[in-house]
């Protein structure tokens, strides 16, 4: 009884606070984009002219092409509003840059930071100097030092110049086939947003095909990156720690769901849960620990790389050697984490990813964290995955079942998405958009 009123309690103290504190971030920035946008697209034009006088005969032609169909990709990704401008987030970037300038005469003078509505813990930096940086590296990381750490390491490649170097090689060895860029032509200019996404993965996936050569280059941008974290006054070891810490991240959260969590979250007074949803697929045929083995190999999680890269760091550093507890956080990292959490939802929303929203979101309730706020993401998911269903395409926003690549878990929750039916989606839907209503109203 006492542990119901605590848990009571606390959910309604959530409630009270998020209502109250939880501001999204602001995407009315439609002055601070287009300003942006003139300003990338003349920055652009100037990097392939240049590109195309530096480099004569075909090489210019192709690496002008290249840098032209790059810019017009993140135009787009621009236009979609992808990235947020004037954000908290800002300032914390700008200082950590301004410190690691200090003492480094090589990092360049003239960064622009732009923050993606990106859960993955990922920074990269552009021909022209812009640096994007995810908001998944605040929500992943331990602290500051450790976003600055993985800032150094782009700096480095930006530095060593490895995108322009790669792309000079495929070049070179005439490996830039029609194929690439006319399956980037054709994706870019289809309607969904993931698929947008992806043009530009390929690219970039294309660009580290190889390999030996992007260790190389990773291992390079480590050491470099180093030495320009060192030079600044950041902690040493968070260098490190950054690596390991990023080692750990998977894209889909590892956290299962139970059989709990969906009776809890799906039985509902107009429709009770119903056991068949749960049924799963038959993938006996699938041998699972080969594929886990595949699956650890493949996945950001374990990038096998990333030990390596520690290894390698702590064997040329012999200050790595010992390792550290992660430093105390700053109070306003802290508050920037928390942001960063609060917009994973948004995010996946915004990038049409409603059926991994409709799971995180179940995973945030299973822990009872904010429970309305995600509550209202999962209707509002759900009316989607609804919209979807009805017109046959709900393939583009919910994955199919993968036995391969995907956790139990995952597969399982996959396994009930599509085994409810169109009108059971809809009373899903409803009922948590009408939860927010009643919210609103009070
Ligand atoms: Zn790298």
């Amino acid at each position: 009884m006492t542990k119901k009123l605590i848990v009571l309690g606390y959910f309604l103290c959530s409630m009270i606070t998020i209502a109250q504190t939880y501001k999204p971030v602001d995407t009315a920035d439609y002055i601070q984009r287009k300003a942006f946008l003139k300003n990338f697209e003349g920055n652009n034009e100037v990097t392939v002219k240049r590109l195309k006088s530096q480099y004569s005969g075909k090489t210019g032609t192709e690496l002008s092409k290249i840098y032209k169909e790059f810019g017009t990709d993140f135009e787009k990704q621009v236009k979609n509003k992808d990235f947020i401008f004037k954000s908290e987030f800002e300032a914390s970037i700008h200082s950590m840059i301004q410190r690691l300038k200090k003492n480094n005469p090589k990092v360049p003078q003239d960064l622009k930071i732009l923050i993606a509505k990106d859960n993955t813990p990922n920074a990269y930096c552009l021909a022209d100097g812009t640096f994007v940086i995810n908001m998944g590296l605040y929500s992943w990381l331990n602290n500051e030092e450790q976003i600055a750490a993985v800032i150094a390491h782009e700096l480095g490649h930006k530095i060593e110049e490895h995108s322009l170097k790669t792309f000079l090689k495929i070049i070179q060895q005439d490996e830039l086939d029609k194929v690439v860029v006319d399956n980037i032509k054709s994706t870019t200019t289809s309607r969904s947003h993931s698929q947008n996404q992806k043009a530009f993965d390929i690219l970039k996936n294309r660009v580290y095909k190889k390999g030996v050569e992007r260790r190389q280059s990773e291992m390079q941008a480590d050491s470099l990156g180093y030495a320009i974290f060192k030079n600044s006054d950041f902690k040493k070891a968070e260098f490190v720690n950054a690596l390991q810490r990023l080692q750990d991240f998977d894209t889909i959260s590892p956290r299962a769901l139970k059989v709990e969590t969906y009776k809890k979250l799906f039985n509902l007074p107009q429709q009770a849960f119903n056991e068949k949803w749960m049924k799963k697929e038959d993938f006996s045929l699938y041998n699972y620990n080969f594929y886990k083995e595949k699956l650890n190999k493949d996945s950001l999680a374990s990038h096998p790389e990333i030990s390596r890269r520690i290894e390698m760091l702590k064997k040329t550093f012999a200050e790595l050697k010992t390792p550290a507890d992660p430093e105390k956080p700053t109070d306003l990292f802290v508050a920037l984490k928390k942001t960063a959490r609060m917009e994973i939802l948004p995010n996946y929303f915004h990038s049409e990813d409603y059926g991994l929203g409709i799971y995180t979101a179940m995973q945030f309730l299973q822990d009872e964290e904010e429970e309305k706020y995600y509550k209202s993401w999962l209707g509002k998911c759900f009316s989607k995955i609804y919209e979807a269903r009805k017109n046959y395409n709900l393939n583009r926003y919910l994955d199919r079942i993968e036995p391969k690549n995907q956790s139990e878990s995952y597969q399982q929750f996959l396994n009930f998405m599509w085994n409810l039916s169109l009108d059971e989606i809809k009373n899903i839907a409803d009922f948590y958009q009408a939860n927010e209503t009643l919210a609103k109203v009070n």
